[in-house]
């Protein structure tokens, strides 16, 4: 089972920072078992390519992707436009894109089938409200996006299927869920991917929310994670790197 670094960068990233995030970076010994994927905003993406491109062990991902082929989508980047700049890996379903974009599980449900017919490995995001988590309803939620989000999906043994699970009331907020949560829903989520036909492919479960590199350590000491999506702290390069380090 593959482990997994991930790097948000949303909209907070210009050339100059780029450019001082990989002064030192690129010189750190990347020898963990552990995938570590980088996800600049579109804008950056062969920016950054051109960094790490003699570095085996970074990969690219976008933020997002359209779940149109082409056409007349003003402000969309298409799968065509991921494969031409090396992404390997596209988050779909980010709650940012839920909430502000008005995304939901049937887009999500589209993006993923564009991915799973192509190179790029879908990063699928759920997560629950505040509401619903004091609601009580966590599993119930997070059980019909999983549902809705693999509907027809034809699981394909040479693809990376991962999933973060990411509390929405834990993103950016500097309050991470608690490690018995985490594994009380990791193991529900595990047990649901289970009686999923996924065609005996494997599925890795990231968590994210708030995740620095104070507590990554514990949260990574759970079994059921596979490793993290982080936003806030992936920002500044030794602290991205220092979490990158516990696995
Ligand atoms: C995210 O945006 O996916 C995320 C997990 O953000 P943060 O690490 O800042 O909570």
């Amino acid at each position: 089972m593959s482990k997994y670094c991930i790097a948000n960068w949303k909209m907070y990233m210009n050339r100059n920072k780029i450019d001082s995030y990989f002064n030192d970076f690129l010189e750190k010994d990347f020898d963990k078992n552990c995938k570590l994927i980088i996800c600049p905003s579109p804008m950056h993406i062969d920016y950054v390519y051109e960094k790490i491109r003699t570095n085996k062990s970074i990969f690219l991902g976008s933020q997002n992707i359209s779940e149109h082929e082409n056409g007349a989508f003003t402000g969309e980047c298409s799968l065509e436009m991921l494969l031409e700049s090396n992404c390997m890996y596209s988050i779909i379903g980010h709650s940012e894109r839920r909430e502000l974009f008005n995304e939901n599980d049937f887009n999500v449900n589209s993006k993923l089938q564009i991915l799973n017919n192509s190179p790029v490995n879908p990063i699928i995001c759920i997560g629950e409200t505040s509401d619903e988590n004091e609601s009580g309803i966590t599993k119930a939620v997070l059980k019909n996006q999983l549902i809705k989000i693999f509907d027809n999906i034809d699981f394909k043994d040479t693809k990376e299927y991962i999933i973060a699970y990411e509390p929405i009331w834990a993103i950016g907020t500097g309050k991470s869920a608690d490690t018995e949560t985490i594994y009380s829903i990791h193991k529900f989520l595990k047990n649901i991917i289970n009686e999923i036909n996924t065609n005996n492919c494997n599925i890795c479960l990231l968590y994210g929310g708030s995740v620095n590199d104070n507590n990554a350590a514990e949260i990574l000491s759970i079994n059921e994670v596979d490793g993290f999506l982080i936003g806030s702290a992936s920002l500044n390069a030794d602290k991205f790197y220092n979490i990158y380090n516990k696995f």
